[in-house]
């Protein structure tokens, strides 16, 4: 254990003298050493590690390291195929992402998310399975996004409901509520679950509040529902490139949109292309249809390459634990 902690304290340093005194060539072979994987998940008993894992009895830990770099490759790649085939398969769903959250089913359980992604129960019943998918949502949620932006956490259990997820800001006050559907979740496989939750945190990392105006008359920019596109927004920019002029819901064009969902409008469209643009492989694995035309424009804010790459760390620890789990 200390061996894993010690490495790991090496590599951060490495990284930091690396993110002060590189130049480029010593940044690109820095960049193949970041993605080497190290982590540790706190289980119940060495039944839980997967078999890419070791298990570490004193603290009670799943964990993984490679045992060289090019191990450490090869699992990336590994990865990478199983993500890409995640999008794959996803690619031109017309099975929707239901989300209405004027929906008539009653919550199972409030709770209002307080700094440091930690939520306390307002109403209804506390469960382990709300909290478990509650850590779900934050691991893969942008610090920044859950401090900033979510206010609420929503539990459902309605099977007779096709809503999956929502997310909307009920007060208008630039505080977002997420809610999740159970009884539609623990039917959907691992992949779709996934998926879902980044389609429901792109809505919120695009028309949150220093991305959409809501005090606002008319708009010179695009106009929905929160108010008006900022003129710098992801949203104006993609609405700008691909739906002007386009009445929505758009036809369904498969070289277009990513899923059929995304020819709804240009809000599900940006949260689907965000959902594959995490998913699929690099930039430079991409076409030149429209619909990966979409994917690169995203590639264009660092901002958001940066939560890609978060949110690829995570759902690589969820693509090796799945493994052994048999998800
Ligand atoms: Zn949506």
């Amino acid at each position: 254990m200390k061996k894993i902690l010690l490495a790991l304290a090496a590599l951060i340093l490495l990284a930091f003298s690396y993110y002060f005194f590189s130049d480029e060539d010593a940044a690109d072979s820095q960049r193949a050493r970041e993605e080497i994987i190290s982590y540790e998940t706190e289980v119940d008993g060495p039944d839980e590690c997967s078999s890419y894992e070791a298990y570490d009895a004193e603290f009670g830990v799943c964990y993984f390291e490679c045992a060289s770099e090019q191990e450490c490759e090869e699992m990336q790649n590994d990865i990478d195929d199983e993500l890409a085939t995640w999008a794959d398969e996803a690619e031109g769903d017309s099975e929707p992402i239901h989300e209405d959250p004027e929906a008539d089913i009653e919550a199972v359980a409030s709770y209002a998310v307080t700094a440091g992604e930690k939520i306390a129960l307002v109403s209804g019943n506390d469960a382990t399975e709300y909290q478990t998918v509650w850590d779900e949502i934050a691991t893969l949620s942008p610090n920044a996004t859950s401090d900033a932006y979510i206010e609420t956490y929503e539990v459902y259990d309605d099977s007779d409901s096709d809503t999956l997820a929502f997310v909307d800001d009920p007060d208008q006050n630039g505080k977002w509520r997420i809610a999740i559907n159970l009884a539609g979740r623990r039917e959907s496989t691992l992949r779709e679950q996934k998926a879902t939750l980044i389609h429901e945190l792109a809505h919120i990392i695009t028309l949150n509040t220093s991305q959409v105006s809501s005090n606002y008359v008319s708009c010179s920019t695009y106009e929905l529902d929160e108010g008006c596109a900022n003129q710098n927004s992801y949203l104006q920019a993609f609405y700008g490139t691909y739906w002007n002029g386009v009445q929505p819901p758009a036809e369904f064009v498969e070289s277009t949109f990513v899923t059929e969902y995304a020819a709804s409008d240009p809000v599900e469209d940006l949260a689907e292309t965000f959902t594959f643009f995490v998913l699929e492989k690099d930039r430079e694995n991409l076409g030149t249809t429209v619909k990966d035309q979409k994917i690169k424009l995203l590639y264009d804010y660092p901002d958001l390459v940066q939560v890609r790459k978060e949110m690829r760390n995570t759902l690589s620890r969820d693509v090796i634990r799945a493994r052994k789990l048999g998800k």
